[in-house]
């Protein structure tokens, strides 16, 4: 992925946002947590850099969530209705994360990576030769660099 601008709305449309920079990787997220926030199998999520999303229509609502290991994610969701839009770690973060079944282009979005297959529903068949994780990536500095060189011609 390069530099990109990509526009995304939740589902009545009251809060749209836009996102512009260089998006750092698209994953699937088959967590619990995932599961119940949006009453599906996994989570898309777009991992873009912190400060590049910017509301366009509308201010979305924050939920924060507060996981397991004591980290903390604000849920940005439309007041109206409730789609979750993109979520920020709470304190200093290097990373967003856009809920990308919001953007205006999803239809055409493959996942790079799974991550969280611990939980991952007994019936999803995993696409060979995409990396996966059992739960989140050891190390996604050296993960980011990976993919970034797959996607080099
Ligand atoms: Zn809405
Ligand atoms: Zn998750």
């Amino acid at each position: 992925m390069s530099e990109s601008r990509m526009t995304g709305a939740c589902l009545c449309g009251a809060v749209a946002y836009e996102f512009s920079g260089e998006p750092i990787m698209l994953y699937a997220c088959h967590c619990a947590d995932c599961q119940t926030a949006t009453g599906s199998a996994f989570v898309l999520a777009l991992r873009v850099p912190a400060g590049t999303i910017r509301p366009t229509r509308g201010q979305p609502k924050p939920y924060v969530r507060a996981r397991a290991d004591g980290r903390k994610r604000n849920i940005l969701r439309c007041p109206e209705c409730l789609t979750a839009l993109w979520s920020e770690q709470l304190g200093p973060s290097d990373y967003a994360t856009i809920y990308a079944g919001t953007l205006d282009s999803s239809p055409a979005l493959q996942p790079e990576v799974h991550i969280w297959t611990d939980d991952a529903q007994p019936w999803i068949v995993l696409p060979q030769g995409v990396p996966r994780f059992p739960r989140n990536p050891p190390d996604m500095d050296a993960l980011t660099r990976t993919l970034q060189s797959a996607r080099k011609p």
